[in-house]
């Protein structure tokens, strides 16, 4: 038997309250559908009713004709319950009258429908400007963008980097190492294309230069492991909001600091999944508001540990849930929503 087969049945008896369905009516904001402009939105509305989804940002509005598609589709058929927030193509970086573009393409973007921006970890990973360079995340030329974000007022969702095990030795004591055996694409290194930490400063540099922008680092910035840090940066940065898509394994694994976090950060959380799987919602609610103790996770190559819950109090719950995702993210419906 290997490391990737053990897996024991837990002897252990203790209260479970397996939650399938989430305490309060809420906003995911970290979600990707990529074909909204023709996919049946009823059918989408069944899944994220059983989960008491209120609402999904879809993160992938790609701009131009496909998000007049999709916010054409959503107002047909499904108004209120979907949000799109658009993307920007950082191909011709370096070309005279690239910013004055993008700037003009967004402000048109969000005229026709779009709530916020999604910037995909791409930029500072693999996106390189017409003379072949590596494009930094704080990059001056890309300064305009983040401005007008400002102006419009609306979010920008950036993901940065990637989990720091990626860039760190693939051996017996990297976290990670399952998930690097088995997606070896995933694999970083300083040169491939630059350290963790070159990347997190650039970001950070870049959220610090723009202080009228709200910024929603997505995964927790990925310091979900080290939430003393995370908390210095929110401290740091008072326009940046964080959201636990794809982390909540890092939370279910320190219940005590994790609740201390959010009831310190209760104004700056958002709820994110990232992958639309309904079926793993369960781990994301059973972590946030339940006690429970010792429960699995669903993707072994996340977390090979077990979750705890943190029982968040109901206060805070609505905060994660919708309050500060309506205060955030404008053209979402409070009403929907309990006070
Ligand atoms: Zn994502």
């Amino acid at each position: 038997m290997d490391f990737e087969s053990y897996n024991p049945e837990p002897t252990l008896v203790v209260p479970e309250h397996i939650t399938k369905r989430a305490k309060f009516p809420f906003i995911d904001v970290h979600n990707h559908q990529f074909r909204m402009g023709t996919m049946d939105l009823d059918s989408l509305i069944m899944e994220m009713e059983k989960l008491n989804m209120q609402v999904m940002v879809n993160l992938s509005g790609r701009g131009g004709e496909e998000l007049v598609k999709m916010v054409e589709n959503i107002n047909t058929n499904e108004p209120k319950r979907f949000i799109v927030f658009t993307n920007i193509n950082f191909n011709g970086v370096g070309e005279k009258d690239w910013a004055e573009k993008a700037v003009k393409q967004l402000e048109t973007d969000i005229k026709n429908g779009a709530n916020g921006l999604k910037i995909y970890k791409s930029l500072g990973m693999i996106s390189k400007d017409i003379h072949g360079n590596r494009i930094p995340v704080d990059d001056t030329r890309l300064d305009a963008i983040w401005k007008k974000a400002g102006e419009l007022k609306i979010p920008v969702l950036i993901h940065t980097a990637d989990p720091k095990p990626f860039w760190d030795e693939m051996d017996e004591k990297n976290e990670r190492w399952l998930e690097l055996a088995t997606r070896p694409g995933r694999k970083r290194g300083p040169d491939d294309p630059v350290p963790f930490e070159k990347l997190i400063e650039e970001q950070h540099n870049m959220f610090k230069a723009h202080p009228g922008t709200t910024f929603i680092n997505a995964h927790f910035g990925w310091y979900p492991n080290d939430l003393k840090y995370l908390g210095s940066l929110l401290d740091k940065m008072p326009n940046m909001m964080i959201e636990f898509g794809a982390i909540i394994a890092e939370l279910g694994r320190q219940p005590r600091t994790a609740y201390d976090f959010f009831v310190k950060y209760q104004d700056r959380i958002l709820f994110g999944k990232d992958s639309w799987v309904p079926d793993e919602y369960v781990t994301y609610f059973r972590v946030l508001e339940t006690k429970d103790e010792y429960f699995p996770y669903h993707k072994k190559y996340h977390a090979f540990w077990a979750m705890y819950g943190m029982g968040l109090p109901d206060d805070i719950l609505k905060k994660i849930y919708y309050k500060n995702a309506l205060r955030i993210i404008p053209g979402i419906d409070a009403t929907l929503f309990p006070e």
